[in-house]
């Protein structure tokens, strides 16, 4: 007997029809001899709700409540879910975080998996029952409701594909697997056949949220065979693997994007050492994620300029912290700006051939894009331009690189 992981995400659950269309591709599975595990995601929309009303209660919410509200989406999927594959004759239990235990640390809002509880499961799906498991969400060491972050439910099932043993975890969604670039922007973005773990952790870390960063990350350190595909048809999906499993590495295998970026520059400040360290100190301590940093002498080489990214949530609260601390960092003006957006071309064929940040400057360059911010690392190259360009860029880089489909 082997063992799968099914997920269906919001689209996949967004109304009764797509359930038990969903509860029928979990059928087939249990017919063709698996034992099953369903994670489900909230129904499309409902999460976004849920944390507009946590919002609109209060700006300083208590994340502890927070959790409580955004975690009841999955719960009624959970049960709607068991019911039509009851309904189909598969026998079927609903189970929440805490029930499992799906066991996390205590950092409401984006808690890390501690642990998964598997005496009870196991036994169920040695019997032959499916387990409809909600999404998303765990149980703190306090025995309070935890969420995993947005997306989180992909990693939910990578968690579960890990604990039971399974074979593969298969991660439905609304495109039919993951493509060259966001198909819903470029046009002519293919579908991969095979990607790396190493390149898919990249392209989610870097906005294709296709799947949620934490779920590629689990999966890669776990070795568990992952597959997206699609809810709406049958075409073969893509499979996330090892590099060894890879015969030919393309140089380019992904370009991806970020909205979710915000910039702030502090210009004059004192050019001498340390100064960096004074600047980042007190964003750390405020628990600020700073991405993408570059820094300019300025021309008498006295003082610098200093320009970082944060996400758009954490821009506020950075510039409250340097306004804070103006007075010690003697900087001249601090600006900020959210219509950023950061594009990223991703590859390992990256590691051993050179040019590749080349020709994404000519791209970019060649259609009058200016690039504001750039960063690399071994398998990435990542710039920082006007959101305005979003599109172009994204479809220019595409298409320098060789990936448009015919
Ligand atoms: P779900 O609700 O099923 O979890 P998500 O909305 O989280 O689905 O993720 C699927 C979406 O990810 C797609 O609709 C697509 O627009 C987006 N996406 C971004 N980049 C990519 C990519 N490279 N390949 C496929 N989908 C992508
Ligand atoms: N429902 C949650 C969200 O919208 C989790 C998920 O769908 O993966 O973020
Ligand atoms: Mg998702």
């Amino acid at each position: 007997m082997t063992r799968l992981v099914q997920k269906f995400g919001g689209t996949s659950v967004a109304d009764l029809d797509l359930i038990r269309a969903a509860a029928g591709r979990v059928k087939r599975e249990v017919d063709a001899g698996h034992q099953v595990a369903v994670v489900v995601s909230a129904m499309a929309g409902v999460t976004n709700q849920l944390v507009e009303l946590a919002d609109s209660v209060s700006a300083m919410y208590d994340a502890r409540e927070y959790d409580v509200i955004v975690s009841t989406g999955e719960q009624a999927s959970a049960g709607l879910m068991a019911m039509a594959l009851q309904d189909l004759g598969v026998p079927a239990r609903s189970w929440m975080g805490w029930q499992i235990p799906l066991n996390t640390d205590d950092v409401h809002g984006r808690a890390r998996i501690t642990g998964v509880g598997m005496d009870e499961l196991d036994r169920r799906l040695s019997s032959g029952e499916v387990a409809v498991v909600a999404g998303f969400q765990g149980i703190g060491s306090g025995g309070r409701i935890t969420t995993l972050g947005r997306g989180g439910s992909d990693t939910t099932a990578v968690a579960l594909a890990a604990a039971t043993g399974a074979e593969r975890c298969d991660i439905y969604t609304d495109v039919d697997g993951v493509y060259t670039s966001d198909p819903r922007i470029v046009a002519r973005a293919r579908k991969l056949d095979k990607i790396t773990y190493e390149e898919m952790l990249e392209m989610a870390s870097l906005g294709a949220k296709v799947l949620q960063t934490r779920a590629v990350e689990l999966a890669m350190k776990e070795g568990v065979r992952l597959q997206v595909l699609s809810s709406f048809n049958n075409s073969p999906g893509t499979l996330v693997v090892g590099e060894e499993e890879i015969m030919e590495q393309v140089l380019v295998s992904g370009i991806a994007y970020s909205r979710d970026e915000a910039k702030v520059t502090l210009t004059r400040v004192a050019d001498r050492p340390g100064v960096a360290a004074a600047v980042f100190g007190p964003l750390a301590e405020a628990d600020i994620n700073v991405d993408m940093i570059v820094q300019n002498v300025a021309a008498d080489e006295k003082t610098t300029d200093i320009t970082f990214t944060v996400t758009r949530r954490d821009l506020q609260r950075a510039v409250d912290v340097l306004e804070k601390n103006r007075d010690h960092l003697g900087f001249g003006d601090l600006l900020s700006a959210s219509d950023v957006v950061k594009v990223s071309v991703i590859g390992v064929g990256m590691r051993s051939h050179a040019g590749v940040a080349q020709s994404m400057f000519k791209a970019l360059a060649d259609r009058g894009i200016n690039i504001q911010v750039i960063s690399t690392s071994e398998i990435k190259v990542s710039v920082l331009i006007d959101e305005e360009y979003t599109e172009l860029a994204l479809r220019a880089l595409h298409g320098a690189y060789g990936l448009d489909a015919d």
